[in-house]
């Protein structure tokens, strides 16, 4: 992994609220799905963004390669100010952040050959000539694995795995320093998983393309990500490199969905920390901490007052009043 003085993506403060008009017969809640959320990203580093369904990664996500409107905070990217781009000029932007959803088949056009979608961003912005364009479809699919007679072949005759490798081939078509990847292997059978998890592994070594990884699963996310950000509720309750965060998390959150996975070795929490119930609803959070209604060590103080995200140890930032004191009684 190469470094840079500045991160080749810094996001501040972003935000992220839907609602809060005004109807004819009453006012409407604001849904705060994204608050305060800041973190970096390294050139050739994995960051991965994880939490339940509805916690805001994937809103951030889509803030990020522009999808998505912030309600405020800043994206920088190569140094960059993006939040007030125009939409020409995030086209133009979006050649170097590209991003990878959870199903690959709804993301191809079921009436186009393989070949030609890999070829269709080539053609859109108009680069290289014709012959080169072959040359480099076909050098995109055998970086990504696909056998050449799969060029073709429409989407409805290939595997769910080799289609994420069709949606992969035509985010590098742009060679992007940046793939923001939204739970891309979720739909795939495990077998398939662990192939288009190596594949991502073995581009970034070769492209020194950074990832911005979100999913649930906390294994797939472990086995790629550099550093990890936990989000609870639209805010991020834990960031750290990847192995300290596994080894011994620090806020009640985080302890949980480790707990959760049966076979991690990670050290079980003094109490338990599995999770009860759903999270509430982001249009209504608790006050304090917004963690309180679930937290089993929960005291006044936690729901008095919102903790604030702050570094601990070693590049190790939490969200609670009590995680040293919880880290000692581990
Ligand atoms: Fe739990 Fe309190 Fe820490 Fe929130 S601040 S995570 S409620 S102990």
């Amino acid at each position: 992994m190469s470094g840079l003085p500045e991160p080749l993506l810094r996001v501040s403060k972003l935000r992220r609220h839907f609602g809060g008009g005004r109807s004819f017969f009453r006012s409407q809640r604001t849904i705060r799905a994204v608050e305060d959320v800041s973190l970096t990203l390294r050139v050739g580093e994995t960051l991965g963004l994880v939490g339940e369904s509805g916690c805001g990664k994937s809103t951030t996500g889509r803030m990020i390669v522009g999808l998505e409107r912030p309600s405020g905070g800043e994206i920088v990217f190569k140094g960059r100010d993006l939040t007030g781009l125009s939409p020409g000029d995030w086209q133009r932007q979006r050649r170097d952040i590209q991003m990878i959803f959870q199903n690959p088949q709804s993301a191809l056009d079921p009436r186009l050959s393989i070949g030609r979608q890999i070829r269709e961003p080539l053609d859109l912005h108009e680069i290289g000539d014709r012959a080169g364009r072959d040359a480099e479809v076909a050098r995109l699919m055998q970086a990504v694995a696909l056998p050449p007679e799969a060029a073709g072949h429409f989407p409805h005759q290939i595997s769910g795995g080799q289609a994420q490798r069709v949606v992969i081939a035509r985010a590098l078509a742009m060679k992007p320093s940046l793939i923001v990847c939204d739970e891309p292997v979720s739909a795939l059978d495990v077998s398939v998983q662990s192939k288009v998890t190596e594949l991502l592994q073995d581009l970034q070594e070769r492209l020194d393309i950074a990832y911005l990884f979100i999913s649930h699963d906390l294994r797939v996310v472990k086995k790629l990500s550099h550093r990890i950000a936990v989000m609870y509720l639209g805010q991020i309750v834990e960031e750290g490199p990847t192995d300290p965060v596994y080894r011994q998390p620090l806020h009640p959150y985080t302890m949980a969905l480790l707990a959760a996975i049966p076979d991690l070795s990670a050290p079980r929490p003094a109490r338990s920390a599995r999770l009860a119930g759903d999270p509430p609803s982001p249009a209504k959070p608790p006050p304090g901490c917004h963690f309180h209604t679930r937290c089993p060590y929960a005291r006044p103080r936690c729901s008095a007052e919102m903790p604030v995200l702050r570094e601990v140890e070693g590049g190790r930032s939490v969200r609670c009043h009590f995680a040293e004191e919880l880290r000692a009684a581990s």
